[in-house]
């Protein structure tokens, strides 16, 4: 196998680690999730020093793994971070054997395991006609692959090395951060700003060649919680109050259109995500979304609305909501000042990648970290079909998203 000489260890390092399986775990109170996690933490911590890079530690309120690539210029620079997690997704992360496949052609079919069970079939994922020529790594079928999002942590730390041999190329101080239970969503409540010390940063945890996301989701949680009357079905009239049809009729107050399997871009919905109940009592689920910060506070106030009509027409509180603000847009933060935005995407055009800007159906640790007051928009890692079976990576994909990273500290450097 020939590797890019550019970056020599970018996929040894990467084939390395995703090897260790580090599932973080979404029943754990812990910071982090499992104690493997504090191992591979430990692992990072040995081979960013390794790099040469300076004030390598875990932080302790966060458990992420921080690390300083010193200016080498004089002049006042933007202090830039990289930020990526190196948890997986919850699905089969033991024994992980990722497969190479060289020089794929961007039509043949590709066997996971040896029988051919599962496969990477361009007609079921025709995004793989972008790779032909490319080398592409795949999963033997049983496991995840875990380029979510150890591609970002491997690309990160590709660029800080390649920075470090080539003093050429003038660069402000570079804070690098690789964190823990991203997975799990709890990742970044923890952030710890001040000890990272980045002016504006970037999350390495996007997908496809040129993705560049700044705009996400508002995010709610809200339960509801309803009391029912029960009595004999015989003898009901006028008395029974049945949770469970209340906890219908509670959901046909909602608008039918605004539900996930009839949106898409930039619509915004009301997700019931699970229910339970019986005559006595009820129990809704829902995810609230939407990219407009006023809709969705509108939103809130109609689910609320339901509820409160439903109350009146028992005259007494039946139906009880509990609403949870998750994560906010943070384009909010971000258009303030879009220089972070542009610098990343100056630097993409002057790669000739085409920038990829669509606003995220979900959110990223970045939404959390930009209104913690680091403005922190995703960029591409490179990772396809993320979270399962069928996840990959193009090793020139991540050697672009490398190129990028350098592109973006030696661009601020030069506007200085
Ligand atoms: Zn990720």
């Amino acid at each position: 196998m020939i590797f890019l000489a550019k970056y020599a260890n970018l996929i040894p390092r990467f084939l390395d680690y995703v090897k260790v399986n580090t599932r973080s775990d979404p029943q754990s109170t812990t910071i982090p999730s499992t104690p493997r996690l504090t191992e591979f933490a430990n692992r990072l911590v040995q081979d960013l020093t390794a790099i040469g890079l300076n004030n390598v530690h875990i932080n302790p309120q966060s458990a992420y793994v921080y690390a300083t690539l010193p200016a080498n210029t004089a002049k006042a620079v933007t202090k830039i971070g990289f930020i990526s997690h190196f948890d997986t997704a919850d699905f089969n992360s033991e024994n992980i054997r990722p497969q190479i496949v060289e020089n794929y052609d961007g039509q043949s079919v590709i066997k996971l395991d040896a029988a051919g069970k599962y496969t990477l079939d361009p007609a079921v994922f025709p995004n793989l006609k972008n790779y032909r020529g490319d080398t592409l790594i795949t999963t033997d079928g049983t496991t995840l692959l875990g380029a979510d999002d150890k591609s970002g942590v491997a690309e990160i730390m590709a660029a800080a090395e390649y920075l470090l041999a080539h003093p050429e190329i003038k660069h402000g101080e570079i804070k690098i951060g690789l964190g823990p239970d991203e997975e799990i969503g709890t990742g970044a409540d923890h952030f710890d700003v001040a000890d990272f010390g980045a002016d504006i940063a970037y999350t390495v945890d996007g997908g496809p060649l040129g993705q560049l996301e700044y705009e996400t989701f508002n995010a709610a949680d809200a339960q509801v919680e309803i009391t029912g009357t029960n009595v004999h079905p015989a003898e009901a009239k006028g008395v029974m109050v049945n949770a469970s049809q209340v906890a219908m009729d509670f959901h046909a107050g909602l608008p039918v259109h605004d539900r996930p399997e009839n949106t898409e871009g930039r619509e915004g919905f009301f997700h019931l995500y699970s229910m339970t109940g019986d005559v006595d009592s009820a129990h809704l689920s829902y995810i609230i979304r939407d990219h407009d910060r006023q809709i969705f506070e509108d939103r809130k106030r109609l689910f609320q609305g339901v509820a409160d009509q439903l109350n009146q027409a028992f005259g007494q509180d039946r139906v009880q909501v509990t609403l949870k603000d998750q994560y906010y847009n943070m384009r909010e933060v971000l258009e303030k000042d879009m220089h972070v935005v542009e610098l990343a995407k100056q630097a993409l055009e002057d790669l000739d990648i085409q920038p990829l800007i669509f606003p995220v159906r979900g959110g990223t640790d970045g939404s959390k970290i930009s209104f913690m007051g680091l403005p922190t928009p995703n960029l591409f890692a490179g990772g396809e079909n993320m979270h399962g079976r069928f996840e990959y990576v193009s090793e020139q994909t991540m050697e672009k998203a490398t190129d990028v990273l350098i592109k973006i500290v030696a661009l601020a450097e030069q506007q200085a």
